[in-house]
């Protein structure tokens, strides 16, 4: 068991190449009404160009750029609506009324807006000094996408947009990949059910369910075991059965307290250490190993990863989003997996420390004035234990290794969740 304490970019670097070698473990087939949020595991291909016909993107007039640029009056040839093809070719010196959606009649380079027309006695002029170019207000049949194009590659996270363009292909189900099951045991003799009431000296366990929010948001499937207690055997026991999970997520019992029973208990299973602290604040003691199956069916390759979180809840909820969701995000099929941070200014001073990488509870504007980065701000929190100031933000504040001091208007990292 190595004691060294690794920085922050080689745990991280440690984590991604277990991360590229963590596949899913299987694929199943859903309806595209359940699909938002998983991971597609197929290709999904045009059937049709898309558009599949030159479409008007306007109410209007569909006519030659060039004859309508003279402003004579051209006559009105025909009428399109939305869901009917044209039924004939425009003639030449014409103009032809379309709707948003409809067909473009051959012949056709251009779609004049109808605000943009003076009409009478079933003719039709562009108004002066209005002129149209060719092509405009014309999406051109395949300009988006050609039967059979690959449109989406496995790995792909299932949005609103994914979901659209899978609709458009004519996908009612789509083959999506098999949610990773996340075992999350949370330790400690003074943690009690949510639903209990605490005693005098007692805390509720608000880490099971906020690593419970945190796997699913990664897209894994959260299995909440009995917080087990600082004992060997109990904890022994537990982990045991938390190894029948696809990853291992374990909170508290890391530190260097008497009671903090986790790394022993690990290694009396046979784990394999990567690191057992990062120079990190909040989240110094992260323990990150990989635990033998005590399944003879199971191979070495089936060892299960392991990571031994903090307890107090930002150290939790903070390592989790560093090495903990690229772990799942792997497991779950996703092709993106790093920890996600956007660059801020910053609105005040704020203090580094020494030798740690700092993650402060922070609130960002996400602001969007061109030229200017969004600002962010710390909550004022007291220390690693402060659930108030953790929902009072929206992001961490990055502050690097070594960095005494960080001024007002520098631009900084924020670690987003
Ligand atoms: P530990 O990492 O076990 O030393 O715990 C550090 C701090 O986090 C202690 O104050 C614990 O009471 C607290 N803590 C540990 N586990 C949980 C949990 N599941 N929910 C809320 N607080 C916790
Ligand atoms: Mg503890």
């Amino acid at each position: 068991m190595s004691s060294a304490l690794l920085s922050y970019g080689e745990a991280q670097a440690l984590v991604a190449t277990h991360a590229v070698r963590l596949t899913p473990l299987g694929t199943e087939r859903v309806a595209l009404a359940e699909a938002n949020g998983r991971v597609l595991a197929q290709v999904l291909r045009a059937d049709r160009d898309q558009p599949p016909f030159s479409r008007s993107t306007r109410d209007g007039y569909a006519c030659r750029a060039a004859e309508a640029n003279t402003h004579h009056s051209l006559a009105l040839a025909g009428s399109t609506r939305a869901g009917e093809l044209p039924s004939a070719a425009l003639p030449i010196s014409s103009v032809w009324e379309i709707m948003t959606g409809a067909p473009v009649p051959e012949g056709a380079d251009a779609v004049i807006m109808v605000e943009h027309v003076g009409a009478s006695g079933g003719r039709v002029r562009l108004l002066p000094p209005r002129t149209i170019a060719p092509g405009e207000n014309i999406v051109a049949r395949g300009a988006q996408a050609r039967i059979g194009d690959e449109l989406l590659v496995p790995g792909a996270t299932i949005g609103f947009a994914q979901i659209a363009l899978a609709a458009s292909c004519g996908c009612p189900l789509l083959e999506v990949f098999l949610k990773p099951r996340v075992a999350i045991l949370n330790t400690g003799d003074e943690i009690v059910p949510v639903e209990a009431e605490p005693g005098p000296a007692e805390i509720r366990n608000s880490n099971g369910p906020m690593l419970a929010a945190l796997v699913r948001d990664a897209g894994g499937e959260p299995w909440v075991l009995p917080t087990a207690p600082d004992n060997t055997q109990a904890l022994e026991a537990a982990l045991r059965e938390a190894c029948e999970a696809d990853l291992v997520l374990i909170s508290g019992g890391v530190s260097a307290g008497k009671f903090d029973l986790v790394e022993p208990v690990m290694a009396s299973l046979g784990a394999r250490f990567h690191f057992t602290g990062v120079r990190i604040q909040p989240g110094k003691p992260l323990v990150f190993a990989e635990i033998p199956s005590t399944n003879p069916h199971q191979n070495e390759d089936r060892a299960k990863h392991c990571l031994g979180l903090p307890g107090n809840p930002v150290s939790s909820a903070v390592t989790f989003l560093l090495f903990g969701a690229p772990l799942v995000r792997a497991l779950a099929g996703r092709t993106h997996r790093g920890p996600r941070f956007a660059l801020a200014r910053l609105a005040e001073d704020v203090k580094g420390k020494a030798g740690l990488m700092r993650f402060l509870p922070a609130h960002c504007n996400f602001a969007a004035t061109p030229g200017e980065f969004p600002i962010v701000w710390c909550v004022e929190w007291q220390g690693s234990g402060d659930l108030v100031a953790m929902a009072h933000s929206n992001c961490f504040l990055v502050l690097p290794e070594d960095a005494e001091r960080i001024s007002v208007g520098e631009t900084v990292r924020i670690l987003l969740a």
